[in-house]
């Protein structure tokens, strides 16, 4: 029986696909074989779209902080609109693990999408039920509807079928455009996939196209900067990075592990004792393959981490004292070395940059990085904001809007959101 549902359901979908799927948009963007379906790969004029974006802005006493989010997703409603789609939206808000809590409702985000997009954006009072049914088919080409909530209800992080089939049941064609929870087999992410057509939005086809890149066709010289906190959140991706970069720069936070495996003096700065061996592991691996990683060779240090801590710059580290930032000569030394970059990817600050005294050498390579004729990237939630609160946007080819997402994809690991999407020949 659902052997049968099944067959059928791929077989409705197969036929939807040739019916909704033009090849003139993918001659245009002249790729290569297999490529992800993008937006601009499917017939939209009169067909019902869900678009699963990402609207989980910070909002403060229900006022939104921060609509970055809410703006990134433009391009993508955008053209859905030019081309005369019925849209419907789908996202989450926080954590509210399956009960509707109003302070979480997205009534505020259809405001402010509203506001941007200069027509109004209507809000279903849930993703589901006959009422959302009957306001969905209501809808006319060029009008958009925001579902509420989508975490409302358990069974999208449960991924559940039955809750991902009566989603899709809106809609004629799937965009993902949610590349921050593309991480995750949710039902609103991955689950409707099943069911409908599916193809990437604008924002999630960038990142696709940039970490692809990354893992299968770096432009070499290829290094990649690795700081942050912890050596332990970065395990996979440092090991990943090996086979693929021809250098690889470790500052931040997880350096003094490092130099700690080396049998460096690294006085209270921040240590894994348990991640030593592997951090040894790890350099011994790079000298096999004859592969350098570079570490900081003079620190900025405090006695604690504070605003007005007095600070020093040192080559050894003194007792008692914690390495918060990399100091001038490391910041010459990786400067040096890259120079002749082709590709670079960061992830992870050079030091502790909440604090102005120690955000100099995340600074000082961030504008370095800006200067190069090189194809540049970022990926890590803490890093994008550093890159932002230095102004230096502009300077990168690509900030990822995922944090942890992006780290999944720098682990090498294979999206749930991105493998739903439909792949074309030529
Ligand atoms: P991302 O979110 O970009 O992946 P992480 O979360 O791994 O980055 O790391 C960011 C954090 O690392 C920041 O809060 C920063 O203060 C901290 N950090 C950087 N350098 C140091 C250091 N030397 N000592 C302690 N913490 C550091
Ligand atoms: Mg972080």
């Amino acid at each position: 029986m659902h052997l049968c549902r099944k067959t059928t359901l791929t077989f409705l979908v197969l036929v939807s696909s040739i019916f909704l799927f033009s090849d003139s948009a993918q001659a245009r963007r002249g790729k290569t074989t297999f490529s992800k379906m993008t937006i601009e790969d499917v017939g939209l004029s009169g067909k019902t779209v869900l678009i699963r974006v990402d609207f989980n802005v910070p909002l403060k006493d229900g006022v939104i902080t921060d609509d970055t989010r809410i703006r990134a997703a433009l391009p993508t409603i955008q053209y859905a609109l030019e081309q005369g789609a019925k849209i419907v939206l789908t996202s989450h808000l926080g954590r509210p693990k399956g009960e509707v809590v109003p302070e979480l409702s997205l009534a505020p985000i259809a405001r402010r999408l509203s506001e941007l997009l200069g027509i109004n954006v209507g809000i279903a009072p849930d993703c589901i039920g006959n009422e959302v049914e009957s306001m969905v088919s209501n809808l006319r080409e060029s009008e958009i509807l925001l579902l509420e909530n989508i975490r409302f209800h358990s069974e999208e992080t449960e991924n559940d079928p039955v809750f991902a089939r009566s989603i899709a049941s809106l809609a004629d064609v799937f965009v993902n455009d949610a590349f921050g929870s593309s991480h995750r087999a949710h039902a609103s992410v991955v689950g409707v996939a099943d069911y409908l057509p599916t193809v990437s939005g604008y924002l999630l086809d960038k990142e696709i196209t940039y970490f692809e890149q990354i893992l299968n066709a770096p432009e070499h010289p290829f290094y990649a900067i690795l700081g942050g906190a912890k050596v332990s959140d970065k395990i996979a991706v440092i090991e990943n990075l090996l086979n693929l970069a021809d250098k690889i720069f470790i500052g931040g936070g997880m350096a003094y592990t490092f130099l700690a495996a080396q049998g460096i003096e690294i006085g209270n700065s921040k240590l894994e004792e348990d991640k030593i061996e592997l951090a040894r592991g790890l350099l011994a691996k790079a000298a096999e393959m004859g592969k350098e990683i570079i570490l900081p060779i003079d620190h900025i240090v405090a006695e604690e981490i504070s605003e007005d801590a007095e600070v020093q710059i040192v080559t050894e580290i003194p007792e008692g004292m914690i390495a918060l930032d990399i100091g001038p000569q490391t910041r010459e030394l990786f400067k040096e070395a890259l120079g002749d970059a082709g590709m670079v990817v960061w992830n992870g600050p050079l030091g502790f940059f909440e604090i102005d005294a120690f955000s100099h050498g995340s600074r000082d390579i961030a504008e370095f990085i800006a200067s190069l004729d090189a194809i540049k990237v970022v990926g890590g939630g803490d890093t994008a904001s550093c890159i932002e609160s230095f102004g230096l946007i502009d300077g990168f080819s690509h900030i990822s809007t995922g944090g942890g997402a992006s780290l999944e994809y720098l682990e090498g690991k294979i999206l749930p959101g991105v493998s739903i999407i439909n792949t074309q020949s030529d």
